[in-house]
């Protein structure tokens, strides 16, 4: 089970991602898959380039869409185990339209998010992530915005699995990944991933000093839904850990009357071979 490839990837030395790359790798291996059984699907950013990092299926999609294909994916062949990622400025600005929908649609994908508050790929401009006040080229005066709060949004859009995590803290990332793989439905994983090279603010000491570990909380229930609600208030969306599961809900692929059980790849092809040749003739 080796989710390795020999790609070397292109992030800045220390950059958050690698470790994201790292535990998706491990939980896809503790969770007992096979490379082809998993597919990769990102969006644009530099945490985007992370689905040619990994020895699976991949596909790095266009910026904001990457849970749209994802979506397709698994629909197209629900024996596939199907992860998205892409970073704050993809998920949660350009796609955050289908951020909220596929929550509330809740198809059994784990969707990743790389939140370091900045655009990274494009030289380090304010994203919806970036405090108020906060200082980029963009922003030179400070942003005057509020910042956006995914875990309350996910909250709001009917969530059935919700997580946190701190890419300095590899291994609750990846028992948080294998949790999100193992849950039957719609799984947000948001993890602060620093980028090192221009976002000197929400650097990995600063994440040190303000995450709340939900650990630190033995009688908190995930299955809790104003607990958890509370507790994202409570903390200002700083907290990390499993912060809400709902298990009884049913995923979107299993309320489909009459869906195929059968992944298309599985699938008998019932064609006869002139048939078959000319569907193929269709598409020359
Ligand atoms: Fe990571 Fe930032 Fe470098 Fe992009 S620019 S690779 S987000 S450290």
């Amino acid at each position: 089970k080796e989710f390795r490839n020999n790609v070397k990837p292109n992030w800045c030395p220390g950059c958050g991602d690698f470790s994201v790359q790292a535990a998706i790798q491990r939980a896809a291996a503790n969770v007992g898959l096979e490379p082809e059984q998993l597919a990769v699907i990102s969006g644009i950013g530099c945490s985007g380039r992370i689905s040619g990092y990994i020895n699976a299926y991949g596909l790095h999609g266009i910026h904001g869409r990457a849970l749209p294909i994802a979506q397709g994916v698994k629909l197209a062949n629900r024996e596939l185990t199907v992860i998205a990622s892409g970073g704050d400025g993809d998920g949660f600005a350009i796609g955050m339209g289908h951020t909220v929908h596929a929550i509330r649609r809740n198809l059994d994908i784990t969707y990743i998010v790389m939140d370091n508050q900045i655009y990274g790929l494009t030289k380090g401009q304010t994203s919806p992530r970036s405090a108020e006040g906060f200082k980029t080229k963009s922003t030179p005066e400070g942003s005057i915005e509020s910042t956006l709060s995914p875990l309350e949004i996910a909250m709001s859009a009917g969530a059935t699995f919700i997580a946190q995590s701190f890419s300095s803290d590899l291994k609750q990332l990846t028992a948080l990944i294998e949790a999100g793989l193992n849950h039957k439905g719609f799984s947000l994983i948001n993890v602060f991933s620093p980028c090192v090279t221009f976002n000197k603010v929400n650097t990995y000491d600063w994440f040190k000093e303000n995450i709340v570990n939900l650990n630190e909380f033995p009688d908190y229930d995930p299955s809790n839904r104003m607990a958890a609600m509370n507790k994202i208030m409570e903390t200002n969306g700083m907290l990390t850990g499993l912060i809400y599961q709902n298990k009884e809900r049913k995923s979107y692929e299993n309320l489909i009357a009459g869906f195929q059980e059968q992944g298309l790849a599985n699938q008998d092809i019932q064609l006869s071979q002139d048939q078959f040749e000319k569907l193929l003739a269709e598409f020359k």
